[in-house]
Order: structure tokens, then C-alpha cells, then sequence
């Protein structure tokens, strides 16, 4: 009974925490990185451009 439930939460944190990218769907270590420091899915390459030309 326990273990669907800590199969659960481990299948979440994967999709969570899978390093891939949203903007150049390329997978790299700096996308959990920055995920948590500023809350966007970015990998860091990504990440400079949108700060250099923010919206
Ligand atoms: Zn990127």
C-alpha cells in the first residue's frame, strides 16, 4: 500500500526535475540549477539571453 505512494512521488519529481530545457529543449545540469534559484526551466545559455533581452 506504502510503496504506490513513494512510486508516486518519485514519478513526480522525474518529470519535475528531468533537466531538460523548456526553451531549447536540450538537456543540461544548469536547468535544475537554475529551476530552483529562479523558479524557470532554463538552462543556463538560455537563461543569460533572456536576462540580456528581458520581455
Ligand atoms: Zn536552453
Amino acid at each position: 500500500m506504502t510503496d504506490n505512494f513513494d512510486y508516486k512521488l518519485d514519478k513526480t519529481d522525474n518529470n519535475e526535475l528531468n533537466d531538460i530545457c523548456e526553451e531549447c529543449k536540450k538537456k543540461d545540469e544548469t536547468v535544475t540549477q537554475n529551476l530552483i534559484l529562479t523558479g524557470y526551466k532554463l538552462c543556463n545559455s538560455c537563461r543569460t539571453s533572456k536576462t540580456l533581452f528581458p520581455l
